[in-house]
């Protein structure tokens, strides 16, 4: 019997799982611009501790031992076939859109590992940080550097009037109180003008009139949703006010019965975590072994139920501030979940691999 022919477009969370999960049930193809698949959420360590990317920087070889890899962009996409960046045409009967978020990073393992000993020797070598964006990103940094650098001067700038506008204000409220019990400055409201800055007097000015010090700066805004390639394909109808994917309960493309999308890109409504992203993976590699078996099976695809407003923000090494369903908490409790290993083993095991790396 000829192998179906699966397409997924985008190596991040989900279609990471994706592509391990059904590699051994289709013909695979996994397309994404970088030869490796990175833990997000552990990026912020890696900054203030290289070694930690080791785990947690893995390349797709790794896990996706079977199908076909795909080193580039797609660009545009037919009823059967996806073109990529570097001219490919590659044919599908089954689609997955996976493409979350872009982010302009190394296209290889060795060189991402090499930025995080940049940024490491960058933060080493500052006697003061600003931070610029107080969303998970901007918070988990500046906690990761007020705790293993407790003599460095951290100020986090935001535009918005709270820490963390994903989740509640309890949390935000929270964050802010443990950001400043570890002497972080915080500052709602403002801006920062890049162009402000001269090497004389290492001086930023806001949008607020102040100037902060500080010797180097991180951007910590919010990367673009990965979806500005779809604008000019077939799907172009099918984004939502905010450039995301409509689907349908099975995870699938609105009116579309071979094209799903999973992941940040989807307009589920929930928070957009990637704990849920995998859970989209996974009941989309149900659905595709469903459709691939047939005969009757493809009346039996699974349904996708939305997952309740959680979620773990990283305070350094040992405290977290978490959102449950009915409470919301700060410090060791929601630490000892998260922010001792990042879910680094965990999401390891899920791809097949071993939590630790074992040393030669
Ligand atoms: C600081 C921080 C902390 C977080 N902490 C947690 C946490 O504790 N728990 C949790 O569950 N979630 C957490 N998240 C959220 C989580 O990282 C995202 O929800 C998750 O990464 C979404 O997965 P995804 O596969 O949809 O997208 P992504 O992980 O963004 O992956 C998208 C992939 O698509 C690729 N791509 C983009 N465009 C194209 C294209 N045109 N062609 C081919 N490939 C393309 C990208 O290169 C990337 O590999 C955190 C996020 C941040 C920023």
């Amino acid at each position: 019997m000829v192998e179906k022919k699966v397409v997924i477009i985008g190596g991040g969370v989900a279609g990471a799982i994706l592509a391990k999960t059904i590699q051994h049930h289709a013909n695979v193809t996994l397309i994404d611009p970088k030869e490796y698949f990175e833990i997000p959420w552990a990026s912020l360590r890696a900054m203030v501790e290289p070694s930690f990317a080791e785990r947690t920087v893995i390349n797709h070889r790794e896990y996706f031992t079977k199908g076909d890899l795909v080193i580039s962009s797609a660009i545009n996409i037919s009823e059967s076939e996806v073109f990529t960046a570097d001219g490919r045409k590659i044919s599908y009967d089954y689609l997955v859109i996976a493409t979350g978020h872009t982010e302009h990073i190394p296209k290889t393992r060795t060189e991402r590992l090499d930025q995080y000993k940049g940024e490491n020797t960058k933060i080493k070598s500052a006697r003061s940080v600003l931070i610029i964006g107080g969303g998970p990103t901007g918070v988990e940094l500046a906690a990761e550097i007020a705790v293993d650098f407790p003599d460095k001067k951290v100020t986090i700038v935001h535009k918005g009037s709270r820490l963390l506008e994903y989740i509640g204000t309890k949390a935000s409220r929270k964050t802010l109180k443990w950001l400043k019990s570890r002497k972080v400055d915080v500052k709602l409201e403002q801006s920062v003008d890049l162009d402000s800055f001269t090497n004389e007097n290492r001086t930023y000015k806001t949008s607020a009139g102040e100037s902060i010090e500080a010797d180097t700066h991180f951007v910590c805004i919010g990367k673009p949703l990965g979806s500005a390639w779809l604008g000019e394909t077939l799907l172009k109808t099918d984004l939502d006010s905010n450039g995301r994917i409509q689907v349908d309960e099975y995870l699938r493309v609105k009116g579309r019965s071979n094209i799903f999308a999973i992941g940040d890109i989807t307009d589920i409504q929930e928070i957009k975590q990637g704990v849920y992203a995998q859970g989209h993976a996974q009941l989309v590699a149900k659905n595709l072994k469903l459709l691939i078996e047939g005969g009757g099976k493809e009346n039996k695809l699974g349904i996708y139920k939305a997952q309740p407003p959680m979620s773990i923000v990283s305070l350094g090494r040992k405290h977290g501030v978490a959102q449950f369903p009915f409470m919301t908490v700060v410090g060791r409790f929601p630490g000892m979940i998260k922010s001792g290993d990042l879910f680094v083993g965990k999401t390891r095991k899920e791809l097949g691999l071993e939590p630790k790396i074992k040393k030669s």
